[in-house]
């Protein structure tokens, strides 16, 4: 009798080793054992032990890889415990992206979408791009384990609908998670696509290991996604980070949002290619980017002019959180130095001289896709996968 406690002991330790490996794999996707051991806090042979029984068990699977010029053993979870999806709904696109949970990018691309698409219709052209993609990829639907749609707009965190009229028009207060839960029987979540990319760069991105930093998200149209203390923080509706919103000019133009002179209203699409009718004719804000990159002076020049005006409002930002770096992406990031370094030297310009650490800021790792590879993220992160998803054999 006396011997059967610390044996019960001993299991009920394994047991939690277990779940506490398990749950590490699950949140930081592909990890080496030494990895495994450094955030666990579990033995190198605990660690190989366990990755050991739960790839008896297939619920994991390993495969070599290179750290720091060394050969070590990369450990996933096995892609057929489920895949999520990640679709990004905007003014003119619609993304979607298919992930497992290994965190790799199975599948990723993107549709044109028309100028104040209907709720109904895009809802469908949604549903069927993820049953064509998921065909194409030889999965099936019942794999997914998670659907989050990244929108180009406010979201209430509440009832995840979007929560400001104007922004994405016609798409306000309405219930857009039903219709994906109703064929898919997973569960589906609503978020902001700016949030959304900072998750991306938080996970696996330029800011990935960094508790503290902000992601500006530059486009058409502005937001932002500030981390503290290594969470995303939403603020008490979900609206935290909606710099696009900053009034910049108290007698300037009427915004989508409503109110008056707000930062979108100086950097938009339509605004940017109208200053460039006269010498270069009619351009779309991609041909913009295009020809910016290509050296084209007067593109240049109103990318250097976006960069500084966003990085005005940033420079608030920065001085209320205080961050250790700005990771910056959208469609301006795409310039490299022409948006970077206007930015950076913006924000030593408004910020502390002396400060004790200059805020660096860096491009985005995820250029285009950061949006739909955070709301594959966030699925992935809030399924309810358990650690025994196939039935279980006994572990004696
Ligand atoms: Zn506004």
């Amino acid at each position: 009798m006396a011997q059967k406690s610390p044996s019960g002991s001993q299991t009920a330790l394994r047991e939690a080793n277990r779940a506490l490996l398990f749950e590490t794999v699950r949140k930081f996707g592909g990890l080496t054992q030494i990895e495994l051991s450094e955030a666990t806090g579990l033995s190198t042979a605990t660690v190989s032990n366990l990755v050991r029984q739960f790839v008896d068990e297939d619920v994991f699977e390993t495969r070599s890889t290179i750290r720091s010029g060394r050969r070590a053993t990369l450990v996933t979870l096995r892609r057929q415990l489920g895949i999520s999806i990640g679709m990004f709904i905007g003014k003119r696109e619609l993304a979607i992206c298919v992930m497992d949970f290994s965190r790799t990018i199975l599948s990723s691309h993107s549709l044109p979408l028309a100028l104040d698409h209907k709720v109904d219709s895009t809802i469908e052209r949604a549903i069927l791009l993820i049953e064509e993609t998921i065909n194409a990829l030889g999965a099936t639907t019942s794999e997914i384990v998670g659907i989050c749609l990244a929108v180009e707009a406010p979201v209430n965190k509440a009832t995840q609908q979007v929560a400001v009229s104007g922004i994405l028009r016609g798409w306000e207060n309405k219930e857009l998670r039903a219709p994906f839960s109703s064929v898919f029987q997973v569960p589906v979540y609503v978020q902001n696509s700016a949030h959304m990319g900072g998750l991306a760069e938080s996970r696996l991105g330029s800011a990935r290991g960094i508790e503290n930093f902000i992601y500006v998200h530059a486009s058409d149209g502005v937001g932002a996604a500030a981390f503290v203390n290594g969470a995303l923080l939403r603020g008490v509706t979900g609206l935290a980070g909606e710099i696009g919103h900053v009034q910049v000019d108290p007698l300037g133009p009427i915004c989508s949002c409503g109110n008056r002179g707000c930062l979108n209203t100086t950097v938009n699409e339509a605004r940017l290619v109208s200053l460039l009718n006269v010498t270069h004719g009619t351009m779309t804000l991609d041909d913009l980017i295009t020809m910016a990159n290509e050296g084209d002076p007067g593109c240049r020049r109103i990318v250097a002019d976006v960069s500084v005006r966003i990085a005005e409002v940033t420079a608030q930002v920065c001085i209320t959180l205080d961050p250790k770096i700005v990771v910056v992406g959208g469609k301006f990031a795409e310039t490299g130095d022409l948006f970077i370094e206007p930015f950076q030297e913006s924000l030593r310009r408004l910020l502390f001289p002396d400060a004790l650490a200059p805020i660096d800021v860096l491009p985005a790792h995820f250029e285009k896709t950061s949006q739909i590879t955070g709301a594959c993220l966030f699925a992935l992160e809030h399924s309810t996968l358990s650690m025994t998803p196939a039935p279980a054999k006994e572990q004696q």
